[in-house]
């Protein structure tokens, strides 16, 4: 029995000093910081505005299409299958001072390009932009590489986004359909058959100058072909134009805004369904 309340103690004591030394650890641990409070204010480039702030602007209501890929409300339509729609489109030059009519073949629900007749570009200019465009490859194959349902479609006149057959058919990566023409290869192939109707949705800003010409912000390209990421935010390095088949040039100073371009490269490839919406730089 005397044993037994000795060993008590003895744990007794033990607890004892082991608080004190708990205690007399937490005494001398620094004092904890108080966690900063998060930014409270965000910047934006229209204004200042606290988080969660229902004062804040909200972004404008627009109806969607009634269907994926139909135009929203506040698109501009370009081509919409009718022959009305053409009036927005010219071959480029002009006669007695006014834009001549596009050289294409129309048929109810599209407009295919002509080989010889040049490009279809808008009579109105577009800068940083919101693009929609359906395309078809000839259903009948013929050629190969880059003779095979060869078109594109050119931002400001400037830069080409490849349209190409390349179901079942090779040629240099980065002029594939889906690539930033000699510039950036698509993430992936998800071309459908020849004769398929496929889509383009591409969200481009356009590259900004100085004073004295010099790019002060790249152009960037972000593609979806058929509903899939094929180029994700894509920076235009090199520059504008062509110095040859390998290289390119530096940036060269250009408005702010050029025509869509549709391009005639030979091979009757059809277009339908074309939209854009304007960005703010
Ligand atoms: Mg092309």
């Amino acid at each position: 029995m005397r044993r037994m309340l000795l060993v008590a103690a003895a744990i007794s004591l033990l607890g004892i000093v082991a608080g004190c030394a708990t205690q007399k650890a937490a005494k001398t641990e620094p004092a904890q910081a108080e966690p900063k409070p998060l930014t409270q204010y965000v910047d934006t480039p229209t204004g200042r505005w606290m988080v969660h702030d229902e004062s804040r602007p909200a972004p404008p209501i627009i109806t969607p299409g009634a269907e994926c890929g139909a135009a929203p409300s506040d698109a501009v339509v370009l081509f919409d299958g009718t022959e009305d729609s053409l009036k927005n489109w010219t071959d480029g030059k002009l006669t007695d001072g006014k834009p001549n009519p596009v050289k294409w073949r129309f048929v109810d629900g599209y407009m295919e390009s002509v080989k010889g007749g040049g490009y279809a570009q808008t009579k109105d200019e577009y800068g940083s932009c919101q693009l929609h465009v359906e395309f078809a490859t000839p259903a009948n194959v013929q050629g190969s590489g880059q003779g095979r349902g060869n078109s594109g479609v050119f931002l400001q006149g400037q830069y080409e986004i490849q349209v190409l057959d390349s179901y079942e058919n090779k040629t240099y990566p980065d002029g594939q359909c889906g690539a930033l023409y000699g510039r950036a290869v698509p993430l992936v192939n998800v071309c459908r058959k020849p004769g398929e109707w496929q889509s383009y949705d591409i969200i481009y800003h356009r590259p900004m100058f100085d004073k004295d010409g010099k790019v002060t912000r790249k152009a960037t390209f972000t593609v979806f072909q058929n509903g899939v990421l094929i180029q994700g935010h894509v920076e235009l390095t090199g520059g504008t134009g062509w110095i040859n088949a390998h290289a390119v040039t530096e940036y060269k100073p250009h408005p702010d805004k050029g025509p869509i371009q549709l391009q005639d490269h030979g091979n009757p490839v059809r277009y339908r369904n074309i939209w854009v919406r304007e960005l703010k730089d």
